[in-house]
């Protein structure tokens, strides 16, 4: 173990050779002891704005979207083939075999003009992450090297796919899976520090049709929302005319990303977040967030220039970042698009999320996209802000009279049903390891899905439901008693930030998904919610019309019977108090506090009849999701927990070892002075008592690691998520003793001290 005094030194030499002590091997050696040391000499690495030819800065206006194929500024396509490629993609028309290798010619002539050599079929399989396999377009052909991409290239790809995780819906032996282009969403060039690859988003299926990916299911289910929606518009817009029919409405996605940003020379001293992401231990700082002065504070120069590196590579991808700012802990981020739809949005933040990462890197940066990297502190979401909307437009805005926009109502009341009945499926979507610590663990909110309405949109509903007549006071107004300022108009909802489901304005927002997450899972669930409860109700609003009814009528009559009946998942109070937990127990709503819990929600078949019946997933496509996630969340905590038992052996007890000799000796050399070494001992006995009891809890861990063996079944998840869980939290409670009482230039790994205030 080198000492801080070491480093010290080393850092010095280093200073005077003016080496850039910045690469991170180097890092590791010198700051085995204590990295914060030097990352007080880390640069920050400058920002230079996108520049013309001539050295003028460009607009983001004028790089936006380069790096996103759009045939429609193709010079080898005709203006008739633009008009039939446009045709397919709107669905008027299938690609014929010569349109689909005109339309791959283009996209290779665009992709090799700029330099790209390689292209991939880029998918998201049940892992959450992203896949790509790279091919060369170089092909031989009559002994000569050209350049290739055919149409059945474009269309359809067989990755060997076999080291995939398909929850035994394949046999290795015959593990063929298929990728197939997804149409709807743009083909991109992705620029890495030393290569560039053309991506197209495809489709991930076995070769019996099942979904082995996120976006397939999605996709399904945007369709569905999409149909049952466009016949409640039409069933409830009044007497339009044929031609003006709703045939399509639009889901829209808007993510909220969360992340943390930690130097990356402390980040390779931590093997906890090496291994899995977040500090299986730490003890809390002085002070942390409790000030509140680091959310919306200035953004640190070093973190600036990375967020727009981030931004440029976002906008020649045609990804629309709009808000960044500080986060509520302090190194703690966020960045947010504009919003799009569905698809695109989800394929958009899986891009996001690992263009965070690579840009970090080269700002001496790791991005943590973990939902708890540190205990005590906020975890990082990603707000999940969805609508649909239709050519009449957002179904989910109130305009300036809520209380008689019957058919909004009606939208609002169905979507609280949705909840109502499949709140426990919602929950599920977002199930995971990390996620599971910011849903229901001892420091995070209950992990109940309610929803938040706001005070307006509440008792518009209350009064109908109970009979009573709703008088829209005048308050839409904020006086703010400031003649200079301008008059507000007051939002008609308040923001409450404890709810996991929240109506924010003019969407809905599923707060409770975690940072890590393809947002793709919990969307289906989600779309898949609402369009069963709005299929159900096109029939009963078909009936009534038919049977003389007026629109209105028969959508508050609806609006009343459903509110009433769902009104028990509305919440508007403080989501993270423990009077909600014992009032939503006294409801019957249900609080699936861990992922071991929630998971077994897919295995109930019933529980799912919504999604089946829809289509959206078949019962073989949900047996391989419920295996594959326990069979994950299995994984990952006992990769934690041997990484725990590892830092402690290499580490913690190396390092109290030889800080206990220190006072024991000092303890001794006082006695034979004569004096009491009255507080030596104290220390010594309570560094001692930390470290017998640790040694003694993870003998236990250790042991029951073995028992589970390689079992990654349901029981052994539950065993880890009830038992072994908070038996490592104790283990994490006795480091931290040691922590803080072994003297700091003895303790190897870098604290939260170093990890989060060090810029
Ligand atoms: P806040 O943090 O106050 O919730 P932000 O502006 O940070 O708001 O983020 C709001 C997100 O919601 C953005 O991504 C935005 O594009 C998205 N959004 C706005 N309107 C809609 C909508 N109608 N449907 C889906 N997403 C939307
Ligand atoms: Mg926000």
């Amino acid at each position: 173990m080198l000492k801080k005094t070491n480093a010290k030194k080393k850092i010095l030499i280093y200073n005077m050779l003016d080496l850039i002590i910045y690469k991170e091997i180097e890092m590791t050696k010198i700051v085995r002891a204590n990295a914060k040391l030097a990352s007080y000499k880390i640069p920050t690495r400058v920002f230079n704005v996108p520049k013309d030819t001539n050295g003028n800065p460009l607009r983001v206006s004028e790089y936006f979207g380069e790096n996103v194929f759009n045939y429609k500024n193709s010079d080898i396509l005709t203006e008739q083939d633009k008009k039939s490629i446009g045709d397919v993609i709107s669905k008027k028309a299938d690609f014929s075999k010569e349109m689909a290798e005109k339309y791959a010619n283009a996209v290779l002539n665009w992709a090799t003009s700029k330099g790209v050599t390689h292209f991939t079929h880029w998918f998201q399989p049940l892992t959450g992450s992203t896949a790509e396999k790279h091919d060369a377009f170089l092909t031989i052909e009559k002994g000569k090297p050209i350049e290739k991409l055919s149409a059945s290239q474009l269309i359809q790809g067989e990755p060997d796919a076999s080291s995939f995780p398909n929850g035994g819906s394949r046999s290795t032996f015959e593990a063929r899976g298929y990728t197939s282009w997804d149409l709807s969403s743009p083909i991109f060039i992705r620029t890495q520090e030393n290569g560039k690859t053309l991506c197209i988003p495809t489709a991930f299926v076995s070769y019996t049709g099942d979904a082995l990916d996120i976006k397939t299911p999605l996709l399904r289910s945007v369709t569905q929302l999409s149909k049952a929606a466009s016949r409640f518009l039409n069933l409830t817009s009044g007497k339009k005319r044929d031609e003006e029919k709703v045939t399509n409405v639009d889901v829209s996605c808007g993510c909220e990303q969360e992340y943390f940003l930690i130097d990356k020379s402390l980040y390779f001293e931590r093997p906890d977040l090496v291994m899995g992401g977040r500090t299986l231990f730490g003890a809390s700082t002085s002070r942390n967030q409790q000030l509140e002065d680091h959310y919306f504070g200035t953004v640190p120069d070093r973190v600036l220039a990375y967020m727009q590196e981030v931004e440029v590579e976002l906008y020649r991808l045609g990804i629309p970042a709009k808000t960044r700012h500080n986060e509520v802990a302090p190194g703690q981020f966020e960045i947010a698009p504009i919003f799009s739809s569905a698809n695109i949005a989800v394929d958009q933040n899986q891009t996001m999320m690992s263009i965070l990462q690579s840009v970090a890197i080269k700002h001496g940066f790791v991005c943590l996209l973990h939902e708890k990297p540190f205990a005590g502190i906020n975890g990082s979401g990603k707000h999940l802000n969805w609508s649909m909307s239709s050519k009449l437009g957002n179904m989910l805005e109130p305009t300036d009279t809520p209380h008689t926009n019957y058919q909004f109502l009606a939208t609002v009341a169905m979507i609280c049903e949705a909840i109502n009945r499949h709140g426990a499926n919602l929950r599920t979507a977002i199930a995971s390891h990390s996620n599971d610590h910011r849903l229901g663990a001892n420091e995070a909110p209950p992990s109940i899905i309610s929803v938040f309405l706001g005070d307006t949109l509440t008792a518009i509903l209350d009064a109908y439901a109970d009979g009573k007549k709703y008088d829209p006071s005048d308050d839409t107004f904020i006086d703010l008693k400031a003649d200079q300022l301008a008059r507000l108009v007051k939002d008609n909802t308040d923001r409450n930030r404890t709810s996991p489901f929240a109506f924010t304005g003019n969407k809905f927002e599923f707060r409770a998904v975690g940072s890590s997450q393809n947002v793709g899972i919990p969307m289906t669930v989600l779309n898949g919610a609402v369009a069963s409860v709005i299929n159900e109700m096109n029939d009963k609003i078909e009936k009534e019309i038919e049977s003389g009814k007026s629109t209105d009528e028969v959508l508050l009559n609806l609006t009343i019977e459903l509110y009433k009946n769902s009104r028990k998942v509305v919440f508007n109070g403080d989501g993270y108090s423990k009077e909600w937990e014992a009032e939503a127990e006294k409801r019957g709503l249900p609080n699936l506090r861990t992922s071991a819990d929630a998971l077994k929600v897919i295995a109930d078949a019933p529980k799912n009849n919504f999604l089946t019946e829809l289509g959206i997933y078949s019962a073989n496509e949900l047996t391989t999701r419920f295996n594959v996630r326990v069979e994950r969340y299995v994984k990952h905590r006992l990769i934690e927990f041997n990484t725990l038992v590892n830092m402690i052996n290499k580490d913690v007890i190396p390092a109290t070892i030889e800080y206990k000799n220190l006072v024991a000796t000092s303890i001794v050399n006082q006695k034979s002075a004569g004096i009491d070494a009255k507080s030596d001992i104290a220390v010594l006995t309570g560094i001692n008592n930390a470290l017998n009891t640790l040694m003694e809890d993870k003998a236990k861990l250790i042991k029951e690691m073995d028992a589970i063996g390689h079992d990654e079944g349901i029981e052994a998840a539950e065993k880890i998520a009830k038992e072994l869980l908070p038996l490592s939290e104790k283990i994490a409670d006795s480091v931290n003793y040691l922590e803080d009482n072994v003297a700091e230039d003895m303790w190897p790994i870098p604290t939260y001290y170093d990890l989060l205030f060090v810029r």
